[in-house]
């Protein structure tokens, strides 16, 4: 498509070129015309490089500047529940889980590890999500409840665990929206209130992570993996980066070799 559209537009250019010149003769006509053609060329790179920079991915720096602290807090929380849970009953694979959080805090709390990278805070938001998802299944099993659903995590804060139910969501300065809510979160927006949305600090200014555009993109793909996101702008910009963390392709490491960690149980 892009080939056929420039090709014909070049046979325009020609064709034009070549009636100024045959109008206007050599001279005058052939000075429009180069000044024509270096107008044509500046337009041209101009346009590449804007579409060149939209469709780079977000920065590494950047990602991990505004992710690494949001996904300690996160990773800690999930990991003291985990731990919480030593003695509650194998209500779930413990290995799992814990081989879920071990993975993510590889990623988090090694130094020396290359992917303290944009691909890393996408992985570990992947197993800090599969970690939640076991722990509310694990909460849900041990007071009786039925099994949760496997669904997306819950829009406003996506640690807070899968959705129980979707809402309506209309955000201030944002498009009106279907979105998975937490059981907390559904009750707030069905009293008639916003609930907050999970905060990530961009250049200084703290933001609702769903608003920091391509900085978020790696975080909600590891959380909403396969799954669609309830922000188009956020969604298009995943799409158009196709990321998509599957966990069905992530081996866990084999952490029962070793000393287990604190969370194990
Ligand atoms: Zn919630």
């Amino acid at each position: 498509m892009v080939v056929q559209t420039t090709a014909a537009a070049a046979v325009v250019l020609a064709v034009g070129a070549f009636l100024i010149v045959f109008w206007l003769g050599p001279g005058i006509g052939a000075a429009l015309v180069t000044a024509g053609a270096v107008v044509v060329a500046v337009v041209v790179a101009a346009v590449g490089f804007v579409l060149f920079k939209l469709r780079e991915g977000p920065k590494d720096a950047e990602v991990v500047a505004a992710y690494l602290p949001v996904l300690t807090a996160e990773w800690s929380q999930a990991a003291e529940e985990a731990k919480r849970l030593s003695g509650a009953g194998d209500v779930v694979d413990r290995d799992v889980l814990t081989g879920h959080l071990w993975a993510a805090e590889q990623v988090l709390f090694n130094q020396e590890a290359p992917v303290r990278t944009a691909d890393g805070i996408t992985r570990a938001s992947g197993h800090i999500a599969e970690a939640r998802y076991l722990l509310a299944v694990a909460e849900a099993l041990g007071r009786g409840g039925p099994r949760p659903h496997r669904g997306a995590p819950c829009f406003f804060d996506p640690a807070h665990g899968p959705l129980t139910d979707k809402v309506r969501f209309n955000p201030e300065g944002g498009a009106d929206r279907t979105v998975s809510a937490c059981g907390s979160c559904r009750a707030l927006v069905e009293a008639g209130k916003v609930p907050p949305s999970k905060q990530v600090v961009v250049g200084g200014i703290p933001t609702d992570y769903w608003r920091a555009g391509r900085v978020s993109v790696p975080y909600v793909d590891g959380y909403w993996q396969q799954r669609r996101f309830p922000d188009h702008e956020l969604h298009r910009l995943r799409r158009d980066l196709k990321l998509t963390w599957d966990p069905a392709e992530t081996e866990l490491p084999a952490h029962l070799d070793r000393e287990p960690p604190w969370y194990a149980g």
